[in-house]
C-alpha cells in the first residue's frame, strides 16, 4: 500500500488506521472525510524532534493550518506543542475557539485588512509575517493605538523556482508574496521596519513552494536567507532572532512518488545552517519550519459511493460518485494526482476498467481523477476511497450547486469521533434572507 496506515482486513475491506472504511461509511454516510489522528500526531513529533535535533532547542515547528483548519486539528496542534500559521481572521477565530494559544500563531497573507490586523492584535497574535510596506504601516498604527509593540517577521523571496507546479511556486522574484532580496526591496523593508516604534522586527521568513521532495531547495533558500541575515547585521547592526524557512515538503499521492525522509532532510538543512552561520560569523537564529501538507495529507482519506458507471465505447468511461469538486477541487484546479481504490472489496485480478472518476456537479471539469483503474464490475453502491486527501480538501471545499460539505471523522487508537458534522440544507440557507 502507498501508506503504512492503510490495510485490507479479512473480509476484503480497506482500512485506515486499522478501522474498516465500509463500517465507517455505513455509520456516517458518504461522502466522508476520514483523518487518522494518530498519524497527524506522529508527523508533528517527527518534525519537532528532527528540528530540535538539527537546529537546537530554540527551533519550533509550525503547522500551516490552511492545509486543514477545524477545531479538532488546532486542539491536536496545541496538545503536540506545535505553533501554527494562520492566513485569515477566520483561521484565527477557529484556532482561538479551539483553545489554541495564539501567542504561538504566525499570521500570514499578502493582504491583511485593517480589520484583520486589529482583530489579530486584539486577540494577542504572536507574530505577523509581513508581506509589504502597507501592512507594516497598518500594524504600526494599530499597534500604537493598542499600546503594544507587535512582533513581526518580514516575508522575503529568495528568488528560487523550486521547479514544481507554477500555481504552487512562491519563492520566485516575480511572486505575489513578499519582498525580493535580489531587487533590494527586502533591504528597504528591513530598514523601514527597524525605524518603526510599535513594530518589533524579530526576523525573516521565506517559503519557496509546495510538494518539494528535494532538500536542495531548502539548502539554497537557507543559504540565501542567511547571507541576507549577515548583510543586515553588518549594515544595520540588526541581529535576526528568528528565521522561518517555510513549508512545502512533498507527500506521496501515487505509489510512483518518492517517500521523503523528513528527519534526514531536516538534519541535512541543520548541518548546512550551522556551517554557514559559523562561516558568516553570525549567531544562528531560532529556526522555524511550517509544514502543512506533509502533516495532514496522508492522514486523510475521502470515501464516496458510486452512483453511475457510464461506458462510451471507443471513447472513455466515467464512474460518478456522490461528491466531487465541492469536497476536493484539486484536480480541477491543478490536475493533482490521487490514488483511487475500491474500498468495499479487493481489486480482483481481472482486466481493469479504465475510467474518469467524476463528481455530481453541473460542470464538466468536476473530475476527481482521470485514468483510474478499477475492477471491471464496479457498480452503483460500491464504495470508493480517494487516498491522501488530508491536505487542501476539506479546507478548499465549497457549497457549489448547494451541495452540503461532508462530515470529518477523526480516527484514533481504534475509536472514531465526529470532528465536523455533515452540513444540512438548513446550514446552506443559514445566511439567505
Ligand atoms: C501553504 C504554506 C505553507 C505550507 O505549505 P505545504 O506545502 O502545505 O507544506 C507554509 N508556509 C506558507 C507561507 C504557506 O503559504
Amino acid at each position: 500500500m502507498i501508506c503504512n496506515n492503510l490495510s485490507v482486513n479479512r473480509v476484503g475491506h480497506l482500512c485506515l488506521g486499522g478501522q474498516d472504511t465500509v463500517a465507517l461509511a455505513k455509520e456516517y454516510g458518504t461522502p466522508l472525510y476520514l483523518y487518522d489522528a494518530d498519524r497527524i500526531r506522529e508527523r508533528c513529533r517527527t518534525y519537532r524532534r528532527a528540528m530540535k535535533s538539527a537546529f537546537g532547542e530554540s527551533a519550533e515547528a509550525l503547522y500551516a493550518s490552511k492545509a486543514a483548519a477545524f477545531r479538532a486539528i488546532y486542539r491536536i496542534m496545541a496538545e503536540e506543542g506545535m505553533g501554527v500559521d494562520v492566513v485569515s481572521s477566520g483561521e484565527i477565530y477557529t484556532a482561538l475557539s479551539a483553545g489554541f494559544p495564539l501567542e504561538k500563531a504566525y499570521f500570514h497573507s499578502n493582504n491583511k485588512t485593517d480589520a484583520d490586523i486589529a482583530y489579530a492584535i486584539g486577540q494577542g497574535i504572536g507574530y505577523f509575517v509581513v508581506d509589504n510596506r502597507e501592512e507594516l504601516d497598518a500594524i504600526e498604527s494599530i499597534a500604537a493605538e493598542a499600546g503594544i509593540r507587535q512582533k513581526v517577521l518580514l516575508r522575503l523571496t529568495p528568488g528560487i523556482d523550486p521547479h514544481t507546479y507554477e500555481a504552487v511556486a512562491t519563492g520566485r522574484v516575480d511572486s505575489k508574496f513578499g519582498s525580493a532580496i535580489e531587487t533590494g526591496q527586502a533591504d528597504e523593508m528591513t530598514a523601514y521596519a527597524l525605524g518603526l516604534s510599535h513594530v518589533e522586527l524579530v526576523g525573516f521568513h521565506c517559503h519557496v513552494g509546495s510538494q518539494v521532495f528535494d532538500s536542495d531547495v531548502f539548502l539554497r533558500a537557507a543559504a540565501i536567507m542567511l547571507s541576507f541575515v549577515a548583510e543586515m547585521k553588518q549594515k544595520y547592526g540588526f541581529l535576526t532572532k528568528e528565521l522561518d524557512l517555510g513549508g512545502g515538503f512533498g507527500v506521496r499521492y501515487l505509489s510512483s512518488d518518492p517517500e521523503p525522509d523528513i528527519a534526514a532532510n531536516i538534519a541535512e538543512v541543520g548541518r548546512a545552517v550551522r556551517e554557514q552561520c559559523s562561516a558568516l560569523g553570525i549567531e544562528q537564529p531560532a529556526i522555524r519550519m511550517e509544514p502543512g501538507r506533509s502533516i495532514v495529507a496522508d492522514a486523510g482519506m475521502t470515501l464516496y459511493t458510486v452512483g453511475t458507471v457510464k461506458r462510451i465505447p471507443g471513447y472513455k468511461n466515467y464512474v460518478s460518485v456522490d461528491g466531487g469538486m465541492t469536497d476536493n477541487p484539486r484536480y480541477a484546479l491543478y490536475r493533482s494526482p490521487y490514488t483511487v481504490l475500491l474500498a468495499n472489496r479487493p481489486h480482483d485480478s481481472g482486466v481493469p476498467f479504465r475510467c474518469s472518476v467524476v463528481g455530481r456537479c453541473c460542470e464538466s471539469g468536476d473530475i476527481l481523477q482521470e485514468n483510474v483503474e478499477l475492477p471491471a464490475d464496479t457498480a452503483r453502491g460500491d464504495l470508493l476511497a480517494v487516498l491522501t486527501t488530508g491536505a487542501y480538501n476539506y479546507s478548499m471545499s465549497s457549497n457549489y450547486n448547494r451541495i452540503p460539505r461532508p462530515p470529518v471523522v477523526m480516527l484514533s487508537k481504534g475509536t472514531h469521533t465526529l470532528a465536523v458534522r455533515r452540513e444540512t440544507y438548513e446550514d446552506i440557507c443559514r445566511n439567505d434572507l
